[in-house]
């Protein structure tokens, strides 16, 4: 069996679709017409339409123009997913009954087959979300590839202990997976999130209903249908595309029996409570952040305003670690300031298929509404605006100038707040206790960042900082080993690296009684 779906995916990998084959170390050409293929609803390796007859569009945030309409999942299509999703569950199902190893295979197929198609998958993200085609196609596409690669090594090694327990008992564990699990992803990240999402659910024998975010469900999709040609059972992953009450449904509905989400924290909260009202369901959560990044005045100058600066910019701010409240040490704030403005002033903006482009467009017309909003409040509060501060109003698209502030203070609302943005606050500090307290001082706890060449104020700082990762004299390096996720409300539970594995299995304890004689 293993060898024969070895040969069926090594098969599948050798079409490709349009003419392009690609290398990691080059950048194949973007499709910025890709063909849009998939628009329904996933349920049992099929296609379906929406029972209501509903439809919602997907818009290119880049022209403001609708890329395709999308089959709108409603209660009863929900219902439908999540029978899918159970009965692929059951006790002597195709999926329940299969070597942990062939779910590795399996796993390693569907990496292979979005390798084969990571020009397209990357022009179609592209499209739908905004992100530059260079960071699709060189991040999210590669670092999603690895991630379910890493899990899919995973598959056969989540083993339980043997126990010495007290008595004439053989106690040892089983790590089982917890079950029908809903996944609800962001528009920040779409390919990434998913494959962060389906790696340790499907490593570990869970079935899944995936909810995208509705503005992009188009690569989700896409997928989905690289799901069924890797050869997975039906019913394992169902993608449900939806927007209004699609994921209040799956968080209250008594037959899934987790959910993962990734968004605000609002939300989340919502989802906590769904469980706890419902059937106390498994939640795990990785929500919003506005993550202190700490430079002190021994640091290398050039290196840590580029890094701060791609900490966050990146992906137009919308990260959820983006480095939000950089703190710098008063003796190089002024000159920290004046290059931080300079660099963000460079910033190319513009067409995201343009391999030049730094930076595309606000994934929709509320964010960037809401972003703008947050830096007039800015302004008014006093915060001093040195680079940015409008959208481009002579072009289509929800584009955003990069913006710095200085001399931001803890208590603006720029300073706590989430703005998911280009947006950079430059706040100054004087010593290391109170950065720490002052870096603490918010309600979330996801990321922190420190640079500096002193061991000993490195050591001290990661000590003191409540986040879920601290990078030192780096930012946003992430990768399918490491744990990411949230302190506080930022969340909880962990995704990537073994971490992962404990969210999704449920630890059975089995205990033996053990004859004392020999006959
Ligand atoms: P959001 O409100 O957090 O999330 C929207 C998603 O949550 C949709 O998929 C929606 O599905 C689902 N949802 C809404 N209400 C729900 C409920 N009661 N139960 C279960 N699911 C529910 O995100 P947003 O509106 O796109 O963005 C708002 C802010 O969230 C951003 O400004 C940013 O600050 C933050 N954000 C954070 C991340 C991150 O990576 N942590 C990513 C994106 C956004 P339905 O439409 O089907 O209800
Ligand atoms: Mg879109």
């Amino acid at each position: 069996m293993l060898r024969l779906l070895k040969t069926a995916c090594v098969g599948k990998l050798s079409r490709k679709i349009g003419a392009q084959s690609f290398s990691a170390a080059a950048l194949a050409k973007p499709n910025q017409n890709p063909e849009v293929l998939y628009t329904g609803i996933f349920i049992n390796n099929e296609w379906h339409k929406s029972k209501s007859g509903k439809t919602f569009p997907t818009i290119n945030p880049a022209t403001e123009k609708t890329i395709a309409e999308i089959q709108e999942g409603g209660k009863e299509d929900i219902e439908i997913a999540i029978k899918a999703a159970r009965n692929a569950f059951e006790m002597g199902s195709p999926w329940r009954r299969m070597d942990a190893s062939e779910r590795g295979e399996l796993l390693y197929c569907l990496a292979s087959l979005m390798e084969r198609d990571q020009a397209y998958l990357a022009s179609l993200e592209t499209l739908d979300n905004g992100k530059p085609y260079t960071m699709s196609y060189n991040v999210d596409l590669p670092m999603s590839i690895k991630n379910l690669r890493y899990f899919a090594g995973w598959a056969d090694k989540n083993h339980g202990k043997t126990i010495p327990m007290d008595g004439p008992y053989f106690n040892y564990t089983r790590h089982e997976p917890v079950g029908v699990c809903a996944q609800i992803i962001p528009w920040n990240f779409p390919i990434l999130m998913m494959a962060w999402k389906l790696g340790p659910a499907l490593a570990t024998g869970n079935t899944i209903i995936l909810k995208p975010a509705e503005q992009t469900s188009l690569t989700a999709l896409y997928i989905a249908q690289l799901v069924k040609e890797a050869g997975f059972p039906e019913g394992v992953v169902n993608v449900v595309p939806g927007k209004g009450p699609t994921g209040a449904i799956l968080s209250n509905h008594l037959d899934v029996d987790k959910v993962a989400f990734t968004g605000s924290t609002e939300v989340g909260k919502l989802i906590q409570q769904a469980s706890a009202q419902s059937n106390l369901k498994r939640v795990t959560l990785e929500l919003g952040g506005k993550s202190p990044n700490i430079i002190l005045a021994d640091s290398d100058m050039d290196y840590a305003v580029e890094t701060s600066h791609f900490g966050l910019f990146f992906n137009m701010g919308q990260c959820c670690c983006a480095g939000s409240r950089t703190f710098v040490e008063d003796k190089i704030y002024d000159e920290f300031v004046e290059r931080s403005a300079e660099r963000a002033k460079k910033r190319t903006v513009g067409n995201p298929f343009d391999s030049n482009i730094e930076q595309g467009p606000q994934i929709d017309n509320e964010q960037m509404t809401k972003i703008l909003g947050l830096i007039d409040t800015g302004k008014k509060q006093g915060a001093k605006l040195v680079a940015g501060g409008n959208r481009y109003k002579d072009m289509p698209g929800y584009f955003v100038e990069p913006t710095v502030f200085a001399d931001v203070k803890d208590d603006m609302t720029i300073a706590r707040e989430e703005i998911f943005g280009p947006v950079q606050q430059l706040i100054r500090f004087k010593n290391l206790d109170e950065v720490i307290k002052r870096a603490n001082a918010s309600e979330y706890g996801l990321a922190a960042a420190v640079f500096t060449k002193n061991i000993d104020k490195a050591n001290y700082l990661i000590q003191g900082l409540r986040a879920g990762t601290v990078w030192v004299n780096t930012y946003n390096a992430l990768a399918a080993q490491s744990p990411f996720g949230g302190y506080k409300m930022s969340g909880h539970g962990r995704e990537n690296g073994e971490y992962a594995l404990q969210n999704y299995t449920e630890v059975k304890s089995v205990i033996v009684k053990v004859n004392e004689k020999s006959s």
